[in-house]
């Protein structure tokens, strides 16, 4: 049986194919912790890019994790905060890459 409500922001993420139940604010997939490029302001869906947005760097707030997407259509870079929900081992897995490339330069 299949309780996937759409009453919210549900949606099934395109790069991985999760079903993604929405807060209201998650912008994100909890799973593979690409976005897609909908937004102008935050939260607008203005946007009319709607290309896949990949993680590429984490950064460490007071408030928790910001997650920087970048669009891999129009290479737009954005900072979205990470949700409690999101896959621990993918937000490690960013962090390291960002070290090893910070070690590279
Ligand atoms: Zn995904
Ligand atoms: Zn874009």
């Amino acid at each position: 049986m299949k309780r996937f409500s759409r009453r919210k922001e549900d949606f099934v993420c395109e790069h991985c194919g999760a079903e993604v139940s929405g807060s209201g604010y998650t912008n994100h997939c909890p799973k593979c912790l690409y976005s897609k490029h909908v937004d102008v302001m935050p939260g607008d869906r203005a946007e009319e890019c709607h290309g896949m947005m990949r993680p590429i760097g984490i950064e460490m707030t007071r408030d928790g994790y910001i997650i920087e997407h970048q669009c891999e259509k129009c290479g737009v870079v954005k900072r979205n905060k990470a949700n409690e929900n999101d896959n621990f081992e993918e937000l490690l897995h960013l962090a390291r890459s960002q070290v090893d490339k910070l070690k590279k330069c």
